[in-house]
């Protein structure tokens, strides 16, 4: 029976796929889960009822190849003119991925302002590109020229920054608009609970790319629906790398309500990231009285550095309480320098969630104060 040797399939895979751990955080059934950032209050009722009024036949056909019909009320959305360019995904990782592999050659780098979105270094890596980390500076500010310095193909900016909740300045990003060699990805995946929304600089520079989701302020997770905006040249390219129906005819219909105008749509996703802005200042009070620093937030979450992150994360879990643990941050920065390299991410929800979440702290470190 035993042929010629033959390579095992662990041997066929590309080295990168091969070294690639599945990504899984710390997880399971928790009573409170906080730990990733998505919409706790729920989803606009308005694309909970168009799913339910679905008909049968509309699953039996392919949805739309690229949304159309999602553009113009993502355009109107963002209040951008109507031939803003646009390119829908499962989820914007999809579009994250898609860019790299529009605009990447195997070997060509990818920049990104370090600590970030954990995924990008993992899309850099099956793009066969190279993940340059530029870290941050005290303060989180960036050092543009040395972001730009690295000419990359691709750079990814991140404001609010998934996982330190920071804020980069316009100056700093109109910088990289205009001085980077490559495409620029601008991910402003928690911009509904923002100051302020950089979209225009997307329209202004053809080589910016504004990244967006319905999974964080619009309650859509579970559907997998991201988009990104920019010059229709742009946007057709990443396209191209992406590929026809990725966003299945559920999660269209639902995104169409979710953006209406009314009170069960944009207006109810509007109402409740402002009820988030809220929570979080009082979380973020909450904790500061009890000894924690919170790092200023302009996301849906708080980074909160703390000693042994991980073992915190595993106690709290035991209390049923899920938490995000951050590990290996950049003690060059004085707040992680502190925390040993620690943090927590807690997502910010209902105040009887945050309640129970404080009084799961406060068991923990009924002796010892942080
Ligand atoms: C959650 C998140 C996304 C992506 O989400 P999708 O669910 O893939 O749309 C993108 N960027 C950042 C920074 C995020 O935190």
């Amino acid at each position: 029976m035993s042929g010629p040797w033959r390579p095992s399939p662990a041997d066929l895979a590309r080295p990168e796929v091969r070294a690639l751990p599945r990504y899984s955080p710390e997880g399971g059934l928790c009573a409170v889960d906080v730990s990733d950032n998505t919409n706790l209050w729920g989803a606009p009722p308005a694309a909970l009822r168009a799913l339910q009024e679905t008909p049968g036949g509309a699953l039996a056909r392919y949805p739309t190849l690229y949304s159309e019909p999602l553009r113009t009320r993502i355009v109107r959305y963002l209040e951008l003119p109507s031939e803003t360019g646009v390119v829908l995904g499962c989820g914007s990782d999809d579009v994250i991925d898609s860019a790299m592999r529009a605009f990447g050659q195997p070997g060509d780098r990818v920049a990104f302002a370090a600590p970030t979105f954990s995924m990008i270094p993992t899309f850099a890596r099956l793009n066969a590109l190279e993940p340059v980390a530029v870290p941050y500076a005290e303060g989180f500010t960036l050092d543009v020229e040395r972001l730009v310095e690295r000419g990359a193909k691709v750079t990814y900016l991140c404001t609010p920054n998934n996982p330190t909740a920071t804020l980069l300045s316009r100056a700093a990003v109109e910088y990289v608009a205009e001085h980077a060699r490559g495409i620029v990805l601008l991910d402003e995946a928690y911009a509904e609970f923002a100051p302020e929304t950089f979209a225009d600089i997307a329209v202004r520079f053809d080589r910016v790319l504004l990244l967006r989701t319905f999974s964080k302020a619009f309650g859509l997770a579970g559907l997998r629906v991201g988009y990104a905006v920019g010059s229709p040249a742009l946007c057709g390219l990443v396209e191209r790398a992406r590929g026809p129906y990725k966003v299945n005819a559920l999660a269209e219909r639902a995104v169409s309500a979710a953006l209406e105008e009314g009170e069960e749509g944009v207006q109810w996703v509007r109402a409740h990231a402002a009820l988030a802005v809220e929570t979080r200042a009082r979380l973020a009070e909450a904790l500061t009285a009890r000894g924690w620093a919170p790092l200023p937030s302009g996301a849906n979450f708080l980074c909160v550095p703390v000693r042994d992150a991980a073992a915190v994360a595993a106690a709290l879990r035991t209390r049923g309480v899920l938490v995000r643990a951050l590990g290996g941050l950049d003690r060059s920065l004085e707040c992680f320098a502190r925390s040993d390299g620690g943090a927590l991410r807690i997502g910010v929800g209902p105040w009887p969630m945050m309640h129970r979440l404080l009084e799961a702290l406060d068991g923990l470190f009924a002796e010892q104060r942080p």
